[in-house]
């Protein structure tokens, strides 16, 4: 507690320890002992509080410590009507809520970010493949040396463009791909909230408030989707839960599944809304916030379940909370990665068994695409692998084909946007039920249409097309071969 002329008056515990190796600090200015200045500090909140009548905290990075404080100003009144004469200086070191402030600005940033270069690397890669298809097309056609010579180095330029690409969708973690990332929801959830900790915790905490969340959790429930995606949508509804809280209070959250469903609600024990909010609540900038919103939250939360094939339901009363419901269809699909050098097989025994199975079964494989440009790349990547492969440009005359050469393995195009690919597929599969199909396909899957694939194709194998990913996928055909299932 200070006067007016700033002199200390008294002083609590924390502060005689902190600042004067527990000795009494009456009497000293408090600008020299706190902030180390000479003359009262320029920024000092005391001007600001009492002209304003309201606490204004004033925090600062202070150099000495590395550290980040905030200070506010009490003024103490003895009687109405009198002019405080002393006044109560509060001042914390707040670097851990700082710190964490920072970093849900860095994550913000990082996912606009991560919106703009996940599209970059969509066009990217198709590109690339085009690229390195040319050339390997091309070599095949070329004797001269330097010219092979100049090409493998192309080659090799372009397989390390796609690198980067990889690179920068791992970093964005946003290409469509992802979609497809099989996902631990028990895991998933507890990071969500973890990550959220900051603001349900420290900030409850700054404000002298109690949030709470409680969290019942079934494990081992699995779907496909887009991780960030959903940590991203599962922190929105926290934060506006938190939000929904000013006095604090409990934010449930459980999980559950049965056949077809995943369900995770979230409940708060907010203010609620009215049917109004409730309405406009996945508008794109509706916010009840004024500026501190930005009523973006919920209409992102409705997208990205919408994407993964969800719905979410609302209920709210006024006064007593929240609940929202989520349910996302459980998922499986065989899915072999877009460039996972991991799971790329390229040792000798993939060669001998290759060889048994071309032994045992006469391997006959079809192609349709009406792009060219990949019929041909295909053809050849297997074609080197020493398979027998026919091509055809047309969906029509696929059918016809098929009647008559009765192929154990059709590879084929989605066809978009008529989707002709995947009704050949589905027909080919009427005529002989155990064929194996394959889908060819770009990066730009959605969910959806994962789903539906599921039903017409065994296999889905994306771009760029090389030579180790077909030799994974006949591996991977191989071994449905030999176990029957198929
Ligand atoms: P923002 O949080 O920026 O306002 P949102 O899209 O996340 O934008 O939410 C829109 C509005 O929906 C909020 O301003 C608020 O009025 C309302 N809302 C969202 N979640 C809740 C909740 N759990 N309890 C009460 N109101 C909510
Ligand atoms: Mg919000």
């Amino acid at each position: 507690m200070c006067d007016f002329n700033y002199n200390i008056i008294e002083s609590n515990r924390a502060a005689d320890f902190i600042l004067n190796q527990g000795e009494k600090i009456s009497n000293k200015k408090c600008y020299k002992l706190l902030r180390g200045q000479k003359k009262t500090c320029p920024d000092c909140p005391l001007k600001a509080t009492i002209q304003s009548g309201k606490i204004i905290p004033h925090s600062y990075f202070d150099r000495r410590f590395d550290e980040y404080f905030e200070e506010r100003i009490y003024p103490v009144v003895a009687k109405q009507d009198i002019n405080p004469e002393s006044f109560v200086l509060m001042c914390r070191n707040v670097t851990d809520i700082k710190s964490h402030e920072n970093k849900s600005a860095q994550l913000k940033k990082l996912s606009a970010l991560g919106k703009i270069s996940s599209g970059v690397a969509h066009d990217f890669n198709n590109m690339l493949t085009i690229v390195l298809g040319r050339i390997q097309s091309m070599r095949k056609h070329i004797d001269n040396p330097k010219v092979l010579r100049d090409l493998e180095m192309m080659e090799k330029s372009a397989f390390d463009g796609a690198e980067k690409v990889k690179k920068i969708q791992d970093f964005a973690r946003h290409d469509k791909d992802e979609l497809k990332t099989l996902i631990d929801l028990y895991k998933l959830i507890n990071e969500v909230v973890e990550l959220s900790e900051p603001k349900w915790e420290k900030d409850a905490e700054s404000k002298g408030i109690l949030i709470k969340p409680i969290l019942n959790l079934e494990e081992n429930l699995y779907i496909n989707g887009n991780p960030s995606d959903l940590r991203n949508a599962f922190a929105n509804i926290i934060f506006n839960a938190v939000d929904a809280m000013p006095d604090g209070g409990l934010i449930k959250i459980s999980s559950y599944s049965d056949n077809q469903f995943v369900f995770v609600n979230f409940e708060d024990t907010g203010m609620g809304m009215t049917e109004e909010i409730m309405d406009k609540i996945f508008d794109p900038f509706f916010t009840t916030k004024g500026a501190k919103g930005t009523g973006m939250g919920m209409s992102e939360v409705y997208g990205i379940i919408k994407r993964h094939e969800g719905t979410i339901n609302i209920t709210s009363s006024i006064g007593l909370g929240t609940t929202m419901k989520i349910k996302i269809p459980k998922r499986k699909i065989k899915y072999i990665p877009a460039s996972d050098e991991e799971n790329v097989v390229i040792a000798d025994s993939n060669v001998i068994e290759n060889k048994s199975l071309k032994e045992h079964t006469p391997i006959k494989i079809l192609i349709i695409s009406e792009k060219g440009y990949d019929l041909t790349l295909i053809q050849e990547l297997l074609s080197d692998l020493g398979y027998n492969v026919t091509t055809c440009n047309s969906y029509k005359n696929s059918i016809n084909l098929f009647r008559k050469e009765r192929f154990n393995i059709v590879f084929s195009d989605l066809g978009e946007p008529t989707m002709k690919g995947m009704a050949t597929a589905q027909i080919i599969r009427n005529i002989k039920r155990n064929t194996i199909t394959v889908l060819l396909s770009g990066l730009s899957l959605s969910q959806k249409e994962v789903h539906v694939f599921e039903r017409s194709f065994n296999f889905t194998i994306t771009k760029p097309f090389t030579k180790d990913k077909i030799k994974f996928i006949m591996q991977e055909i191989n071994n449905l071969l030999k176990s029957g299932k198929n």
